[in-house]
Formats: C-alpha cells, structure tokens, sequence
C-alpha cells in the first residue's frame, strides 16, 4: 500500500487482542483464514461461518499486505452478497476498497471482456441482452429457418443453448452425440446464427460473458498472462453452484498463481437444473494438487432444534459428502408446521404471525417469507398490503421488467449503441410513426442481405427509393431524432438526455394519452427510471448496472419483510423464516422429479434444507389443504419433506376444522375424523405417515371445495370500527370474515374482522 494506512494495528494492540482479521473466529475457521498460500477448499455445512471466513481472509491479504485490492478477485453468488463483503472488508480494514474486483461470475467476466472486446469480435460499448430480447432473436431465426415455435416454443430452445453455454461449449465445441431432437435436430444450426446474429448486433448474452472470457484466454495466450499476473489471489464463494464454464474460467485463472480458495457446501447444490455441477466441488483436490481442505463443523446461525430440523432432513439424502454439524446454542423454539385450509388462510396465518413478530418488538426486515416458486409470492403481497406491512419482492418482478422502464431502456440503448437492433426493433415504432409491417421488412431484408445493423440499413433505405415515401419520411426523422440524442448524449447529463429522448419521442406523451388504470403509474416509472440514473455517473454505467441487476435493492431503505424464492435466498440468514406451501405438487415440485426423478428430488431436498438453515431464532413451515389453480380448486397433501423432519424438534398444528372434526373433515374425504393433526411432538410418534389425512381428491378428480366453516362475523353493515394501522371506519359490507371498510383517511379497505374493533371499544363512539 502506498502509505502506510493507519489501519494497520500496531504490533502491542494485535499481541493483546489478536490481530483483527481472527477476531472472534474459531482454530479453524482462523486456519481457513490464515492458509493464502496453494489451493484451499473450505468445506462446510450452513451457517459455519464460509462467508465470513472468506471475507475475513479478504482482509487479512489486504492488512498484511500480501497483495493490492486490485490483485484480488473475489467471486459471489450475487451483486448484493458482493456488495455486503465490499462493505465489511471495508469495516474491517479501516478503509474503502478501492480497485478490488469482487462481484459475481458475470460482472467480472463483463469487466474483463469490455477490455478487450474487439479481440472476439465484439466493441467494447457492446449491449448485454435480456431473456425478453433472447427471446424474440430465437423466434426470428425459428420462424426463417421454417421450424414450428409451437412445437419448439423459443424457451425451450434458448434453454437449450444455454444448457450448452454452461459447459463451456461455443458451436464448434458441441458434441455430435450432444445435438439431439430439440428444434426438429437443427438445435445446433440455430446455435450459430444466433451466435453470429449477436456478434452483428454486438450484443451478448450472460451465458456469452464466460464463453467469450474462455475464448479469449484459449486463444490469446499473451491476455491470460496478463491476467496471472494481475490476480495473485482468487476466492470464490458458494462454490457448489459453479457451472463447467465458471469452473474452467477459475482453473485457467488460478494457474498463475495458484492462490484460490473456494467455499461451498455440498448439500446447498441447488443450481444443477441450470447446469451447476456439484462434481466441481468433489474434483477440487484433483484439479489442484495439494489442496487443503478444511472443514467447519460448528454452526453459529441457528437454534438447536432448527439445525436439528434441517440435519434431519438433509440425512435422507444419499449423494453427499457428509458432514458433522454442531451447535453451541441451546434452548429455542420448535419448528412449527402448520396446516391451513387455503392459500388464503395461509398467508391470512402468515400475516398475523408476523403482526405478532411486530408486537414482540421484532423489526420487519428480520423476517422472510421463502417461496418454492415465484407466483407463490401473490398471495403474500395482497396479505401484506392489505395489513400494511411493508415489504419488498427480492430478486422477482422487478422496476426493470415493467414494460414502459423497457421500453425507455430500449431507447436509452439504441442512443448508446446504433447497432442494437433488439433496442431498435423495440421502440422504431414506439409510439406509432406510421412505420408499418411491409417497412419494416424491407428494413429487415436489407439488413439481412448487407449483413449490417438495422440502424445502417435504415440510414442506407432513406436515401433510396425502396420505401414508400411516407414510410420513407417517418424513418428519416427517427433516425434525424436519434442522431441530435447521441450528439446531446456526448456532452450533457444522460438524465437529462432521458428526459429529451422520452419527450421528444412522443413516449411519454403517448402514456399521459392513455386512458387505462395503470398509465399514470407508467408515467410515475418513468420518472423514477432518471431518478435511478442520477445515482450513475454515464449511461454506460446506467446500461450495465441495469442489464446485470440480479436484485433490486429497495429505495426506501425502511424495515420490511423480504419475499423471495429459495432459490434466491443462499447464504442469507433470518431471524424469522416463512416456509410455506410444503404439499406434494408444489414442493417437492413436480417438474423437478419428472425431469431429473431421484437425482431431481434430492436437489429438492437440497432446497428445503437451504430454506430451514437460513433461519436463526425461528422457522415456520406450512400447507394448504386446496389450493386454487386456474379456476380449479385441487386437494393437496402436505409435502414428503414435512414426513422426514425429527419428529422431536417439530410442532405440528392445523386450522380448526381441517381433516378434524370441524365442519368439513367427515364430508369429503372420506373421513379424515378424529384430530389427527392436534398432534403434540412431545408425544413420540413413529411417523407422520399413517397420520397423513386423505386427499380431498376423488378419484384424482378436483373437487369444489366444500364452503369454509362461515366464521362467527360480530359485525354488519353500518358499523363504525377501529383499525390500528387504518384509523376509524364504517362498514360497507360482510363477505364471509371479511370486511369491506370504508375508512376515514385510508380509503375503501378489505379486512379480516379480527383485525378491527367496534369504534366504542377503541374510546371513540
Ligand atoms: P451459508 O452456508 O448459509 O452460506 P456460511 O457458512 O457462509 O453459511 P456465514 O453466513 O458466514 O455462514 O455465518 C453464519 C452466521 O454465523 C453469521 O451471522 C456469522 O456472522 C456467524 N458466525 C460465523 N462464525 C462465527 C464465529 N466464530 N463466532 C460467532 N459468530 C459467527
Ligand atoms: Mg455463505
């Protein structure tokens, strides 16, 4: 380091409380930290402190100095987890880090290629494409090369190739015996007109940001080398998820200097449908001879009966490693498993359990509901809504999805870039300009035929005579307007370079013309969008941060509880966790098993163990009895992983009324009688399994579900009632427990009755 940073503690201070990068860590965790010289693999269960080991180690590299931030390459599994070592690496030497390249598999590979895009073909301003983009490319070369998209729906296509790109394989690389039936056999084929479409429209997609890294270094030698001597220090979090092509790309960078430390937990592998391979974490010692593997055994995150849950489960497994895993922590709550008529009554339990986490002086953010699938996170957000409880979806339907920030963003690329033709196809007759089907297919055809940009062919068909005037005219002055932006992009703010280009487009003039619900909270986006990129000093770096956005960080910065898949909940902790929907049908989910059978049922169960041990204090799992797809009410039965926890760690409720003696339990089922489910762990009990209660499925035929036990409503219309989030109300109308209040200051609201009181009550007649 340049000067010498204050940060270094003296020598006394570190003999007195030992040097700051082991505080607080135990002998091996310090060992993990200490070992930088040769290959390292730490191999550890949940909550054993691998993240913290690697961030330690971070600053142990820095403090001694060992190596310049800019010598260290750091690889996370999202820009968030990079984001928070960023920040605590930081903390802990005192200072900001500069120059360090941390962040995830594609960031850094983005960083890199911009640097040297032209030695693959590419310019270094090219555009990372979206999976809408990707998309709407496969259908065009589909559609030319005459292949039925219904048959091959361009997802599956794209599925497929990308299955390719993460094994590393460009076109020239796939096996024959690997080409298939997909796409009528011409899988291949489209491979590489897509592949070269990309490169005519300089443009990638993620699975590209590796594959062009690879070729670079393969083919350029004299790049590579640059690049071993840059990085003297490599480490790699959540290491089990890797894909062969991630995997290759940290072997080549880790022949430098060999200093590479990966983490991983085995039983975490929760990726292998997108072509993670869990053999890299069993092939490490192989591939670097030498290498440490250390293991840690003591878990620091979880309550005892969590751990025990979720060790329980995880034992059923047979393809692992195995691993001791312990905790000091005794005391804590049991699991609670709960059963629950509807998806309604689900997240209707979910919301008061939380309302209760909030009177116990709980904070919102401490709390996360984890959902198997994505959709399931509706039900939840209408709950939480209505309650008032703030919250945030991570990692789902995000600012950057919603079509008008799209359609911007389109026009923001193409000002940026001409050449992108995804960008221009988007927005050249966004709003309307009179530019037409048969127009645009002639733009298209000379693009084709010249091999140039839609932009180049645009400009090349306004000076001739192939369109028809008008057409003629309104492209003219789309590409006049396109022109003035870049030339005002070149000198002016790019905020306001957003604002002219929305205006002078006629794009946000045409979403104040519309009369439907929603545009004027399209309008409001819009604004917000140059608000985002105000944070950013160019639209360069606006383009990338938005196209490599994993996540979307909320703004207002509040507590609030997090919604996310479990996918996207790894290496993330909580004190409180949500784990609903456990039924059979929906987790373990079908297509899972159908596609991968067994193997595809213990990354499930890799999954349900990810969900249990991101819990610290308590976890919550839940079922639905029905559940409502389409318009179908189905049965469902809750979920195998329910059957295989300890039964002594767990606590099994159920609504009143399901698959007891309530009003429905004899009626349908044929008789779920009795109260199965009023079940008290403490009781030992061989297994859930001849308590299961029947499905409520005849014959595999969806029934209608029998109506909901009519709750006892102490209100009717014309009451005047208290709400402590919404103020006071009166009361519109009773539907079942529900109340439709029409509220003083809040407005017209739907609530569940136990959540008012009458206005008397609450001290106000
Ligand atoms: P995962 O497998 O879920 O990614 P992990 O192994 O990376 O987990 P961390 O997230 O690093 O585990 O650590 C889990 C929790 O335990 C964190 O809150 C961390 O601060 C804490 N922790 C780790 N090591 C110690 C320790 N030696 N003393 C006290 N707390 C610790
Ligand atoms: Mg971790």
């Amino acid at each position: 380091m340049a000067e010498s940073p204050a940060s270094v503690p003296s020598a006394a201070a570190a003999a007195v409380s030992g040097p700051p990068w082991l505080a607080g860590l135990n002998p091996a965790q310090q060992a993990a930290v200490e070992a930088v010289d040769g290959p390292v693999l730490v191999l550890a269960g949940a909550g054993t402190g691998k993240t913290r080991v690697l961030t330690a180690r971070l600053a142990y590299i820095l403090l001694t100095r060992r190596a310049w931030p800019s010598q260290i390459l750091a690889v996370t599994f999202t820009n968030k987890a990079a984001r928070e070592m960023r920040e605590r690496v930081g903390h802990m030497i005192g200072d900001a880090v500069e120059g360090l390249w941390l962040g995830t598999f594609h960031s850094v590979a983005a960083r890199i290629l911009r640097r040297h895009a032209e030695l693959v073909g590419l310019k270094p301003n090219f555009t990372i494409l979206d999976t809408d983009d990707q998309l709407r490319l496969i259908k065009q070369l589909l559609q030319a090369e005459g292949i039925d998209d219904r048959r091959w729906p361009p997802r599956v296509v794209l599925g497929a190739i990308e299955r390719w790109k993460d094994r590393g394989l460009t076109p020239d690389k796939v096996p024959s015996e690997d080409i298939g039936e997909v796409a009528g056999g011409r899988l291949l084929r489209i491979y590489e007109q897509y592949q070269e479409r990309l490169r005519t429209v300089n443009a990638v997609d993620f699975g590209d940001l590796l594959l062009h890294n690879l070729t670079l270094f393969l083919t350029r030698p004299e790049v590579l080398a640059e690049y071993h001597r840059r990085f003297h220090y490599l480490l790699v979090d959540e290491y089990q998820d890797t894909n062969v092509a991630q995997y290759l790309w940290l072997r080549l960078l880790a022949q430098g200097h060999r200093n590479i430390c990966c983490v991983g937990d085995d039983d975490q592998s929760i990726y292998g449908w997108r072509g993670a391979e869990i053999g890299n974490i069993l092939r490490f010692e192989a591939d670097f001879p030498g290498a440490r593997i250390i293991r840690l055994e003591q878990n620091y995150r979880s309550t005892a009966p969590i751990l025990a849950a979720a060790s329980g489960l995880i034992a059923r497994n047979s393809g692992r490693l195995g691993k001791t895993l312990w905790t000091e922590s005794d005391g804590g709550d049991r699991v609670r498993i709960h059963g629950l008529w509807d998806g309604e009554a689900e997240a209707r339990w979910v919301g008061e359990e939380i309302e209760a986490r909030q009177r116990a002086g709980d904070g919102l953010s401490s709390i996360a509901i984890l959902v198997r699938a994505g959709f399931q996170t509706r039900e939840f957000e209408e709950r939480l809504l209505t309650l008032g409880v703030a919250y945030r979806v991570f990692g789902g339907p995000r600012f950057y999805e919603r079509q008008e920030i799209r359609d911007a963003l389109a026009y923001l690329r193409l000002v940026h870039q001409p050449d992108d033709d995804l960008a221009f196809e988007r927005v050249v007759n966004l709003p309307r300009r009179g530019l037409g089907d048969a127009a645009l297919r002639i733009v298209h055809m000379r693009a084709r035929a010249d091999g140039m940009s839609l932009t180049a062919a645009s400009a090349a068909l306004v000076g001739g005579g192939d369109l028809k005037p008008a057409a003629r005219k309104a492209l003219g002055q789309f590409l006049d307007d396109l022109d003035r932006w870049r030339r005002m992009a070149a000198d002016q703010p790019h905020t306001d370079v957003a604002r002219t280009v929305l205006d002078e487009s006629g794009y946000t003039r045409m979403w104040q013309a519309d009369r439907s619900p929603d545009a004027p909270g399209r309008l409001e986006n819009l604004k917000e969008l140059v608000v985002a990129m105000a944070e950013f000093e160019n639209l360069a770096g606006f383009l990338e941060h938005v196209s490599l956005v994993m996540e979307n960080a909320d703004a207002s910065g509040g507590e609030m509880v997090t919604l996310m898949t479990l996918h996207a909940a790894k290496g993330l902790e909580f004190d409180t966790v949500f784990l609903p929907g456990w039924e059979e049908g929906l987790f373990p989910h079908p297509r899972a098993l159908d596609e991968k059978g067994g193997a595809g049922l213990e990354e499930e169960r890799r999954l349900a163990y990810v969900g249990l041990t991101r819990a610290r204090k308590r976890a919550y799992l839940s079922f639905a009895a029905n559940r409502r797809v389409y318009n179908q009410w189905t049965a469902a039965i809750p979920s195998r992983f329910i059957d295989e926890l300890p039964k002594d760690v767990v606590e099994v409720s159920a609504d009143q009324g399901l698959y007891g003696s309530g009003g429905f339990g004899g009626g349908s089922g044929g008789g779920g009688g009795g109260s199965r489910w009023s079940y008290n762990a403490s009781e030992p009990r061989a297994s859930f399994a001849p308590a299961r209660p029947p499905p409520m499925v005849l014959e595999g035929k969806a029934l209608a579900v029998p109506p909901r036990p009519a709750p006892k409503v102490p209100f009717q219309r014309g009451d005047r009632v208290f709400h402590t989030k919404f103020g006071y109300g009166e009361v519109t109308a009773v539907e079942g427990d529900k109340l439709s209040i029409r509220f003083e200051t809040a407005g017209d609201k739907s609530v569940i009755h136990s959540f008012v009181k009458r206005a008397e009550e609450a001290g106000q007649a």
